[in-house]
This record gives C-alpha cells, sequence and structure tokens, in this order.
C-alpha cells in the first residue's frame, strides 16, 4: 500500500480519483486504493494529470471511476469502473511505463525476480531486499 501522505497529496490534488462505494457510487473522502509501493508516486501523478487534459481537451466533466491501482506481475494496473475510452490508452501506457520505474524508490528500474515473485527495482533496491 502506498504511504498515506503520498495518497492524501494525490487526492488534494486530484479529488475525482476519489474512493466510491460499489453500490452506491457515493464517495468515499479517501483516494481510490494504491497497492503499491512509494516509487509509483510520480507515475500516478503524471497518469492523473493526462486523464484530467483528456477531459478539459474535450471540455466535459471528469466521470472517472478507479477502483483500484494496484500492482500485478511487476507492472501499474489501473481498474477503471467508469470513464471515456480514451483513457484506457492512457492506462495502457503508465501500464508500460511502470515496468522501468522502481515501485520502491522510483528511479529507474527493471523488473527483477525474487524468488518467484516479479517486482520492479532499481539496482540499489534490489540490492537491499535481497541481502
Ligand atoms: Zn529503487
Amino acid at each position: 500500500m502506498m504511504n498515506s501522505d503520498l495518497e492524501d497529496k494525490l487526492f488534494e490534488r486530484f479529488p475525482w480519483a476519489e474512493a466510491k462505494d460499489p453500490n452506491t457510487g457515493e464517495g468515499l473522502g479517501y483516494l481510490t486504493p494504491c497497492w503499491c509501493g512509494d516509487g509509483w508516486f510520480q507515475l500516478i501523478w503524471n497518469m492523473f494529470e493526462e486523464i484530467e487534459n483528456v477531459y478539459k481537451a474535450k471540455g466535459i466533466p471528469i466521470n472517472v471511476v478507479i477502483w483500484e491501482i494496484k500492482e500485478k506481475y511487476a507492472s501499474m494496473q489501473t481498474v477503471l469502473c467508469k470513464g471515456i475510452p480514451e483513457i484506457i490508452d492512457i492506462t495502457d501506457k503508465y501500464e508500460k511505463l511502470s515496468e522501468e520505474v522502481c515501485e520502491s524508490c522510483g528511479d529507474k528500474g527493471s523488473i527483477r525476480d525474487m524468488f518467484g515473485w516479479l517486482t520492479v527495482y532499481c539496482d540499489q533496491c534490489f540490492k537491499n531486499e535481497i541481502e
């Protein structure tokens, strides 16, 4: 799970990325859960900005609902419940970008095999983890 201070920063800047009740659609007052390391904070920030820009360019209100953002098979996956089709291109792009960003510190990384569990680390974080 991402550090809650970082989640709060994202939520403050991107209030539309609020977690929503799956049944009522009501906002829950906090950011959609980010099940990933702090190193992907900037990626998520950039992705949210791009999503906003698509809506701005179209001149329509942001209607994206993100169920969760998670690390799966060493890449960042954004699970959408709602949004316009263009958003998928953006989330796909960031899924690929995340494969080269250390999930722990945000430096340039690559996919590592941690005893059968794949994750993206830079050289230093990988070294710290396995030692
Ligand atoms: Zn690192």
